[in-house]
């Protein structure tokens, strides 16, 4: 495919090479980047044209080179509750899922790393789809720029005076790496994009603030932590080995010991910087009192939180979620240990939520549905 690259999703490194291979002067390349840079991830222009602190020739320049260009909405879901789910269309047609999750205290979007997965975690719709490709550096922090685009999301700092990134008011005031596929399969695209995302003069989302979540890519863990300084959530859902060899088979790979020595090398772990812990309640299968046990005394020597997510069953999906009250006496042990809130409230039930599950339904759809989709509608018609 011969299209020009997309602005989005440079490096600042990049960024800067490129303007001066375009022949912009040495003494001025920073002050370009920075400026392209705040038009880009500050103020969240939607066209080359629109940085107009930048000559119009170097405009031209740029826009002969680069595109300028959000991820385009294929599908839109929003639940009663709020939460919003998208499936966006990348270059090639193939499609992401995107979440945007509004708390009264922040709100949190959940991003995808590839289209589709490897690793096959059994109560995970997405483990159902095959792996496509890794997500781009551009794909990575494009889903972040084209939420913030849809939820108006950039106007409100600079109307109130904030300095640019300023984490004030935001509608986006995290990000979790949950989406769809294993971020530390695509560790490179993801350090890059998540660099990007946490740049101070940019969408300048803390680092505190956005978490990456893995199955347990032991190896990638401790470079990912120092490339990134963001938070760490492990994809736990089991305290023994067999029990985690079939939910979560990447762990016949890296077991439970492995991957609990690789959490211990996270960088800067304390009390302030603890690791999330996740873990899905599944009926009969993990949601023993003797396992909750065996869940706090296996993360005794790790500063941690722990999250418990009741299962949000699909169709054919070979699990149901434990009973609210299998999961309250879970929680009760948990919290005994000292582990406050330990469950998760279900957000977006009614629109398909569990991650993947809007993909495969478009996959399913025929060629003709797709092609009347993307039919304009007449003009005056609305959904
Ligand atoms: S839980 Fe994550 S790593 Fe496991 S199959 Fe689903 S998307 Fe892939």
């Amino acid at each position: 495919m011969d299209i020009k690259p997309n602005l989005i999703g440079i490096t600042a490194p990049e960024l800067a090479q490129s303007l001066a291979d375009m022949g912009v002067p040495a003494a001025q390349v920073k002050m370009r980047r920075r400026q392209i840079w705040s038009w880009l991830y500050a103020h969240g222009v939607e066209d080359i044209e629109a940085m107009h602190t930048i000559n119009k020739d170097l405009r031209a320049t740029l826009a002969d080179h680069y595109r300028l260009e959000p991820l385009k909405v294929a599908e839109e879901q929003m639940s009663d509750d709020g939460t919003i789910k998208w499936l966006f269309q990348l270059d090639d047609g193939f499609r992401v899922e995107t979440v945007y999750i509004p708390e009264p205290s922040r709100g949190t979007l959940c991003i995808s790393a590839q289209v589709g997965c490897t690793l096959n975690c059994r109560f995970c719709h997405t483990g159902t789809q095959k792996l496509v490709r890794n997500l781009t550096t551009a794909e990575i922090v494009a889903q972040v720029v084209t939420a913030r685009h849809i939820l108006k999301d950039w106007s409100r700092h600079n109307i109130e005076g904030a300095s640019a990134g300023a984490n004030i008011n935001r509608h986006i005031s995290n990000v979790v790496c949950m989406g769809m596929g294993e971020p530390l399969y695509n560790a490179e695209n993801m350090a890059k994009g998540l660099n990007i995302i946490s740049d101070g003069d940019g969408l300048a989302l803390s680092r505190r603030r956005i978490t990456l979540s893995t199955a347990g890519v032991v190896p990638e863990i401790k470079p990912m932590g120092e490339k990134t300084g963001v938070m760490l959530a492990i994809s736990l859902h089991a305290v023994n080995d067999d029990l985690r060899n079939e939910l979560v088979p990447i762990n016949k790979k890296y077991p439970l010991a492995e991957l609990l020595a690789a959490c211990k090398q996270w960088p800067n772990l304390s009390n302030a910087k603890r690791i999330t812990f996740e873990y899905v309640m599944l009926d009969g299968i993990n949601d023993s009192d003797a396992e909750a046990r065996q869940l706090v005394r296996l993360l005794a020597s790790i500063p941690a939180k722990i999250n418990l997510i009741p299962f949000n069953p699909w169709a054919g999906s070979p699990y149901e979620c434990a009973p609210p009250e299998r999961v309250k006496a879970f929680a009760d042990i948990v919290n005994k240990a000292g582990y406050a809130s330990p469950v998760r409230r279900p957000r977006g039930r009614d629109i398909m939520a569990a991650c993947g599950q809007l993909r495969t339904a478009d996959v399913k759809k025929s060629a003709a549905e797709k092609r009347r989709e993307a039919t304009p509608a007449p003009a005056g018609a609305r959904a």
